[in-house]
């Protein structure tokens, strides 16, 4: 499979925590006894992902300390720009417990969620969102913008972020090494 994706794309997940994530604002919130547990299975579903040649980030959404959905980036399979992890993981919610207001749902990420995804928590009233690494040229829960905390705006919910940050980033920068490689690869083989 070809993947096109541009350079910009990249998210630079892997930046030190001391430069990030302290500072913050919408970020600070404490981390609750589950969070490492939920986030595992979006790393699970991130690997997924992986495997289909898009980009590395996997969601959950929780309701009462149960799994209510799961999804995958699938933008590059579904060609469709609204395929985020986190958005079709809040859809798919939606769908399983029957109502568009996700009042008492925590959304975990592997990725600090985009203004659209953001926005859509917004709009699904969410009660938490728990990211593992900061996005630097996307994040909208405390990094380029402060989407769950702006006062102009109806609904306000908690954020966690930095939550297995590392394997998370990790992930990411693995299949990001392994996209250029291949590219390499490829380009040799045309001179060749
Ligand atoms: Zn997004």
């Amino acid at each position: 499979m070809t993947i096109q994706h541009q350079p910009d794309d990249e998210p630079q997940a892997a930046i030190p925590q001391e430069t990030v994530g302290a500072s913050a604002p919408g970020a600070a919130e404490a981390t609750q006894p589950d969070d490492e547990r939920f986030m595992r299975l979006a790393l699970q579903e991130a690997a997924a992902a992986a495997e289909l040649g898009e980009v590395p980030i996997g969601a959950v959404v929780v309701h009462n300390g149960e799994v209510v959905a799961q999804a995958h980036n699938l933008r590059e399979t579904d060609a469709d720009p609204s395929a985020h992890a986190e958005f079709s993981a809040l859809v798919a919610a939606s769908r399983a417990l029957g109502r568009w207001r996700l009042t008492g749902c925590t959304v975990y990420v592997t990725l600090e969620p985009c203004l659209m995804c953001a926005g859509l928590m917004v709009n699904a009233r969410i009660d938490r969102c728990v990211f593992g690494a900061y996005d630097p040229k996307g994040g909208a829960l405390g990094t380029l913008y402060n989407v769950s905390h702006d006062p102009r705006l109806n609904h306000e919910f908690e954020v966690t972020g930095g939550v297995l940050e590392d394997e998370c980033a990790a992930q990411l920068k693995a299949f990001f090494a392994q996209l250029r490689e291949k590219r390499r690869a490829a380009k040799k083989a045309r001179r060749e």
